[in-house]
């Protein structure tokens, strides 16, 4: 029996065919361009296979509310003519099998907590940042999903006392991802981020950042463990001054697992998204046959 899975981000969509076994037996990674020519490249790929499911992890913003109109939809997304696709019923006609709709960072979360550094808990959140910041939550093995999504990346932080960047985000300036996502850093520095020295005294604002943001998930969401990827975390030096920053923060509030338990890197490497999508496929099929 074979799943698909479609980690769908906003430079390239990763598509993947896998077993019964979990064994990926094909990967493509497709540039994101126009949702036409993805598209295209998209069904050349899939339309190979006999699929049984496939499961979705799409950049967004995404409407996953089966409630309203534009479901299965990338909705308000600034990546020009992106906004407004009708992703899911583009995978779901054309393929007429169960479908799993979900953001990519809830994937990454899933795929983290079933086979990943979160494996045996019931709660997890994911935290990329990378070109962008978001994160993904599942409590008592559900999404954490409402009207929407949850948007984690744009809360509000403090600002760091050395920190005079006013922040990137087109929306809000200086929230989470205006602070410390990579482009945030690039612009701030006018430097690569991974030119920086490890020890360039910048990296104890970023870690001031990361911290801050896990602290309040931490106090709103109480998960039993937090998992950092994208590219910003390749910087793994970054990890214990998070894990200081974040002790220091929480001033001792909550009792966690010790902070090297708590505050982690991917198993799965840049895998996290595509697996969780391959697990999610399986997933809807069961939920399926069960009705
Ligand atoms: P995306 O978010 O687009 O899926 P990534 O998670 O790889 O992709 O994030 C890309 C961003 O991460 C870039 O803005 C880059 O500045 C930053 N980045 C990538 N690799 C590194 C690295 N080794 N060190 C620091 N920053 C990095
Ligand atoms: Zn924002």
């Amino acid at each position: 029996m074979l799943f698909g899975g479609i980690e769908a981000g906003g430079t390239k969509f990763v598509c993947a065919v896998g077993n019964e076994n979990e064994e990926i037996i094909s990967k493509l990674s497709i540039p994101t361009t126009t949702p036409e020519d993805t598209f295209r490249q998209v069904y050349e790929f899939f339309d190979q296979y006999t699929l049984a499911a496939m499961g979705i992890g799409s950049f967004g913003p995404i409407c996953i509310n089966e409630k309203f109109d534009n479901y299965g939809y990338i909705t308000t997304t600034p990546k020009k003519g992106w906004s407004n696709i009708d992703f899911l019923h583009k995978v779901k006609n054309h393929y007429n099998i169960p479908v799993y709709w979900t953001t990519d960072v809830n994937a990454a979360a899933h795929g983290e907590l079933k086979r990943g550094a979160a494996i045996g808990k019931s709660s997890c959140l994911y935290i990329t940042i990378g070109t962008g910041v978001g994160a993904g939550a599942v409590i008592n093995d559900e999404f954490l999903e409402g009207i929407h999504h949850p948007e984690m990346g744009h809360i509000n932080l403090k600002l760091h006392p050395d920190d005079t960047y006013d922040g990137n985000c087109i929306y809000h300036s200086d929230c989470f991802e205006g602070l410390a996502s990579g482009p945030a850093i690039e612009n701030r520095l006018d430097k690569k981020s991974q030119s920086l020295s490890p020890r360039d005294p910048f990296w104890e604002i970023e870690a001031y950042y990361i911290a801050q943001a896990i602290m309040n998930y931490t106090l709103v969401l109480s998960p039993e463990i937090v998992v950092l990827g994208g590219g910003v975390m390749h910087q793994k030096h970054l990890f214990p001054m998070i894990r200081k920053s974040l002790k220091d923060q929480l001033a001792n509030y909550v009792e966690l697992p010790n902070m090297e338990e708590y505050v982690v890197g991917c198993d799965l490497k840049d895998q996290s998204g595509i697996i969780g999508c391959l697990l999610l496929a399986e997933k809807e099929l069961r939920r399926n046959l069960s009705l």
